[in-house]
């Protein structure tokens, strides 16, 4: 719906209008973080009346912040809602038979973009693994072809930020999660691409299913998307819409499809004859040179086709790519052992990637396992793991499904030395954990952080896991 914006006239960053649909009308945020303060600043500027909502923060800028205990009736236009939300959260539940309208990020910058650029292509990916990594290298496939484009949503910039820049981006590549994909109505894709869908934030969304349906539903706001054929949920759940499917797989791809022929990542999809195929990289060029990453080279590469870029660029872009930090990153090789920090594989499809990337593992892995099933993943990897290190509030699950699925392999729980506090300067209980690997690994293992599960209960997010992972490998091998 168009918010009749006028009279823009940019000030540091935002255009600030006279009238919009949102001039001076009461808006209510549920959640001061990242997302939240950047809908309050361009809501602001478009002369609403923003109120931010939060328990843990207590000051954003200059706006108000109160907690959700003095929300007791609805005064307001609208309630705009972060994505970590739960809808079963009293505040929201309250909103909803208030009939008070929702809002959310994704949707208002929707709304500008048609007022303010309606040219700027948006395309979306989604999946439980490989979001960021898929949407920066598709970001750099299309500055490679010449477009302004930039990587935004659950990675660097807000989407707001990005639609009310002034740097005024020919097309945006938006990471949406599953939490930002269950609150959006209106926003619309040229294309989009689903990575794969495995057991994750279950706590969240109640049941697999409703978090696997939450990431089918881009597809309806979707032209044409790039799917993963080699993975059944993402295969199975497609089925039913009508729009272009462009599956892509590490297999031979048939005419239509993006995929491996030997060693070359090969286009048969976006080709004059798909009868013929055009090379987009070899193998070896993608690094890490491990089998999803090349998976989410394939999504990257079908995306940027999508929109028109040359298998060249693609190719340009995608050989001088690396992944962020925390991904499959080798921190240390010595005496025949490699230490590996993949904090950020946060739940078991991440961790079972990883693992099955080496052979010889001493796996380091616990947290808070979000309601996934961690003994599948073990099921299935056990024969690559020597040793497993266990730590963080659920490594139960781990000591409990190895002594089910493999007995012979031995589990030691560490529990944080009394001395460590959660984001404390000490780093003791991580130098344990390395010292306990240390006294097992021999030439030829893999030490693996991959711990399948999120970091919050004993780190403060999965970047201080594996920036501490590091701090204590350097000062052991000092
Ligand atoms: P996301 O944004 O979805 O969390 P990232 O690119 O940050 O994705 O990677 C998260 C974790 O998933 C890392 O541990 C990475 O090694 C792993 N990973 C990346 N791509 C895939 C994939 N296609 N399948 C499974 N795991 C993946």
């Amino acid at each position: 719906m168009p918010i009749g914006l006028q009279a823009n006239v940019p000030v540091s960053g935002l255009s600030v209008s006279t009238s919009s649909r949102y001039f001076q009308k009461k808006i209510l945020i549920l959640g001061a973080g990242v997302t939240g303060l950047a809908c309050a600043r361009s809501l602001k500027s478009r002369d609403a009346l923003v109120t931010l909502i939060d328990d843990s923060i207590t000051h954003a800028e200059d706006f108000k912040v109160v907690p959700t205990s003095s929300v007791t009736d609805f005064d307001c236009d609208y309630l705009l809602i972060s994505p970590g939300w739960k809808e079963s959260h009293p505040l929201i539940v309250k909103a909803i038979k208030s009939d008070v309208p929702l809002l959310n990020e994704i949707d208002l910058a929707w709304e500008i973009r048609q007022e303010r650029c309606p040219g700027q292509k948006w395309i979306a990916l989604t999946g439980t693994n490989g979001k960021t990594t898929t949407v920066e290298m598709t970001a750099a496939a299309l500055r490679a072809g010449g477009l302004h484009a930039v990587a935004c949503g659950n990675v660097g910039k807000t989407v707001i930020e990005c639609v009310d820049s002034n740097e005024n981006f020919d097309a945006l590549v938006l990471e949406l999660s599953s939490f930002q994909l269950h609150w959006l109505k209106q926003a619309e894709f040229l294309s989009c691409a689903i990575l794969n869908i495995a057991d994750d934030h279950t706590d969240w969304h109640g049941t697999f299913d409703l978090y696997a349906s939450a990431k089918i539903s881009i597809l309806d706001r979707s032209l044409t998307a790039i799917l993963n054929g080699d993975d059944k949920e993402v295969v199975g759940r497609s089925s039913h819409w009508n729009g272009r499917k462009v599956f892509y797989s590490l297999n031979t791809p048939k005419p239509g499809e993006i995929g491996l022929v030997e060693e070359l990542l090969v286009d048969r999809a976006f080709v004059p004859d798909p009868q013929e195929a055009s090379m987009i990289a070899e193998v070896i060029e993608i690094k890490p040179t491990v089998p999803h990453n090349i998976s989410n080279a394939l999504a990257a590469a079908g995306l940027a086709r999508t929109l028109g870029v040359a298998h060249e660029n693609i190719r340009e872009a995608l050989t001088q790519f690396s992944p962020g930090r925390h991904r499959i990153e080798v921190i240390a090789e010595k005496d025949g052992i490699t230490w590996i920090d993949d904090s950020k594989a946060t739940n078991p499809h991440a961790a079972e990637a990883s693992i099955l990337s080496a052979f010889s593992v001493i796996w380091l892995a616990g947290g808070l396992a979000k309601g996934a099933d961690v003994s599948s993943l073990i099921a299935k990897v056990h024969s690559r793991i020597k040793k497993v290190i266990t730590f963080g509030t659920d490594r139960k699950l781990f000591t409990a499904a190895f002594a089910e699925y493999a007995p012979h392999i031995e589990v030691l729980e560490i529990n944080p030395p009394a001395d460590y506090v959660r984001g404390g300067v000490s780093n003791s209980f991580m130098e344990e954990i390395i010292h306990q690997a240390q006294l097992f690994a021999t030439d030829g293992d893999t030490v693996l952080l991959a711990p399948a599960c999120a970091s919050m209960d004993q780190f403060t997010s999965y970047a201080d896991r594996g920036d501490r992972f590091v701090a204590a490998l350097q000062k052991a091998l000092k």
